[in-house]
């Protein structure tokens, strides 16, 4: 028999494969948090300002185990948990552009940390190209911790919609 496991009432469980950059941005919507900014945050976690580099990708200098154990413990999630949203040793980081499988995105609407290697060209369960920017006005992505309404910030185009503009690889 499994134990129960009682969470935090601000707990937010992570989804497959997300990018700790999504995952924050929830988590600090979650009506129990509502954390506008991801310094407040990791400051209250004792950590310094590193969640808002975080939440850009930028993992230079990569998160010490310190970092994590605190930030973890702050929300009640597991530090392995968290590192399942970091890159994998190894796995180079794009920054910029933030990219998008809108097939995926359709499915699940969470950015993929994968999306984000330099490694990834396409998504690899629809065969599409990933998008670098909206199709419709050529805007780019906002950072995945913004991505609260799931939508292009300029247009306002639903990510979802975007999926019959993704060319196949
Ligand atoms: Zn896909
Ligand atoms: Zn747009």
């Amino acid at each position: 028999m499994p134990e129960a496991v009682q969470h935090p009432p601000w707990y937010v469980e992570p989804n497959e494969g997300e990018s700790i950059s999504h995952y924050f941005g929830r988590f600090r919507r979650h009506e129990a948090v509502c954390v506008s900014s991801p310094g407040t945050l990791s400051k209250a976690a004792g950590i310094g300002p590193v969640l808002a580099r975080w939440e850009k990708f930028r993992f230079n200098p990569f998160p010490s185990e310190k970092e994590l154990e605190a930030i973890a413990k702050l929300i009640g999630l597991d530090v392995d948990r968290i590192a399942q949203m970091l890159p994998p040793k190894g796995e180079k980081m794009k920054m910029e552009p933030i990219r998008l499988c809108a097939a995926c995105y359709g499915e699940k609407s969470y950015h993929r940390l994968e999306w984000q290697f330099q490694s990834t060209v396409g998504c690899n369960s629809h065969k599409l190209r990933l998008l670098s920017e909206c199709p419709f006005c050529k805007e780019r992505f906002a950072i995945p911790a913004l991505w609260e309404n799931g939508e292009c910030k300029k247009c306002h185009a639903p990510f979802r919609s975007m999926a019959k503009r993704q060319k196949p690889y």
